[in-house]
């Protein structure tokens, strides 16, 4: 069995519950603080209490942000008729580094999934509903990841939006089906605007 001094233990089982990370990488990873000087040991701590406290949902999009908006909605050259769906602010990253797509964005945090108990009220849908009732979008991309969630979801936000008078579309299927839209390339992801279809 293992032992280590207390404070040691605590800091090991704190980067165990980190995602994809065991218990030998957390060893590592806490022996390797330790062996840090302090200020880059204070560092960290701060990067972590202060992203904890300043990175907050922006009010129109719900995309990360560190103020009340975020600045893809403060950007008045962007075009404010589409608004394209994602379901994570990853996957926002990921379609603002291809560079192609010039409107806004929402994002839902999630995606329905009855399986998992997560309804429609569970994820940023009212938040989106509201930004239509202005008549300034014209198009919704629904550009939820490609697997039974993500469809189910785009397929419920459609029924929902399309008596609104706005135009639904879903991205082409350029995005491997099952996969996550973070790990699509650039250019796929691109083709995958471009080649949209009206729902
Ligand atoms: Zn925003």
């Amino acid at each position: 069995m293992d032992y280590y001094v207390k404070p040691l233990a605590h800091l090991i089982e704190q980067f165990e519950k980190l995602p994809g990370i065991g218990h030998k990488t957390a060893r590592r990873l806490a022996f390797h603080i330790l062996d840090s000087p302090d200020v880059h040991a204070e560092e960290f701590a701060n990067a972590l209490i202060n992203a904890k406290k300043l990175v907050r949902y922006c009010n129109i999009c719900q995309n990360m942000t560190d103020a009340e908006v975020c600045l893809i909605c403060a950007d008045d050259k962007r075009d404010n008729s589409v608004i394209c769906v994602m379901e994570s602010p990853k996957d926002v990253m990921a379609l603002e580094k291809a560079r192609e797509y010039n409107g806004l964005y929402h994002v839902l945090h999630g995606a329905i999934s009855p399986m998992d108990g997560i309804g429609p009220e569970d994820i940023k849908i009212a938040e989106l509903l509201s930004r239509l009732s202005s008549d300034t979008v014209k198009e919704v991309i629904m550009a939820t990841n490609p697997n039974i969630e993500g469809e189910a979801t785009a397929m419920y936000l459609s029924k929902l939006i399309k008596p609104l008078g706005v135009k639904v579309t879903r991205i082409a299927h350029g995005v491997p089906v099952g996969g996550d839209l973070e790990y699509a390339d650039e250019i796929t992801l691109s083709r995958a605007i471009e080649g949209r279809r009206e729902m």
